[in-house]
């Protein structure tokens, strides 16, 4: 099996998991206010965690500093959009190869269907030299990182221990306030993102989207990719 499989593949059965449950768990819990909370929550941590953090911080190593760079991580990890190390990876190809037959994320490499249902994380990303890019040597900096490498290698043992655990004490707070953000921010990166920033078969001009956002040269995805060659 090669690397991406066997690291996409564990992603989408987490999202597709969890996208059962929260919806089996819906019927008994389902709560209005309850769903803006957990909508509040999960823009939080996809603003912080995913916007700032795993992409501006980590992935395009901007060291921007709207916050701590532990608390990056901790965000990005609740967002659950897949281990951080494999989220910069996707990342980096993402910009090096963007709206090619190379890119992993587009279009052209898969179907609609593979995009949004998030299938498309388990098409082949090769470890070491990608057409003679060097994605170890680019990555160094994380490897060395014993915080950022020790979630990334027990992502979801901590995913499954955290929502078990909050279950065992309520199983509300765990649907509203770790499942349900979870399963918007999969549904964020698989629909938006690959989906409709790339569409057209480049990085869109990006409208109303981007002030979700708020993120410093990230909104605007056509000049993302300008800003942001590797
Ligand atoms: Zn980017
Ligand atoms: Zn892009």
């Amino acid at each position: 099996m090669n690397y991406g499989f066997r690291y996409g593949i564990t992603q989408f059965v987490f999202g597709m998991t969890l996208n059962i449950v929260s919806v089996i768990l819906l019927y008994t819990y389902f709560d209005y206010l309850w769903l803006i909370l957990a909508f509040l929550i999960f823009k939080i941590n996809n603003l912080i965690g995913v916007g700032y953090g795993l992409h501006m911080y980590y992935s395009h190593n901007t060291r921007n500093k709207f916050i701590n760079k532990h608390l990056y991580l901790v965000f990005g990890f609740l967002s659950g959009i897949g281990r951080p190390l494999q989220f910069v990876r996707y990342h980096i190809l993402h910009h090096k190869y963007s709206d090619t037959d190379k890119d992993l994320s587009s279009l052209k490499v898969n179907s609609v269907l593979e995009l949004v249902s998030g299938w498309w994380v388990t098409k082949t990303i090769y470890y070491h030299n990608f057409d003679g890019y060097n994605l170890h040597l680019r990555l160094k900096y994380l490897l060395n990182n014993r915080l950022f490498m020790f979630v990334n290698n027990n992502y979801y043992l901590l995913h499954l221990s955290l929502i078990l655990a909050v279950s065992l004490v309520s199983i509300k707070v765990a649907l509203y306030f770790l499942i349900l953000p979870i399963v918007f921010n999969i549904l964020d990166a698989n629909i938006i993102f690959t989906y409709l920033l790339h569409k057209t078969g480049k990085p869109v001009a990006n409208n109303c989207i981007s002030l979700w956002y708020l993120v410093k040269n990230s909104g605007k995805h056509n000049i993302h990719h300008k800003i942001f060659k590797e």
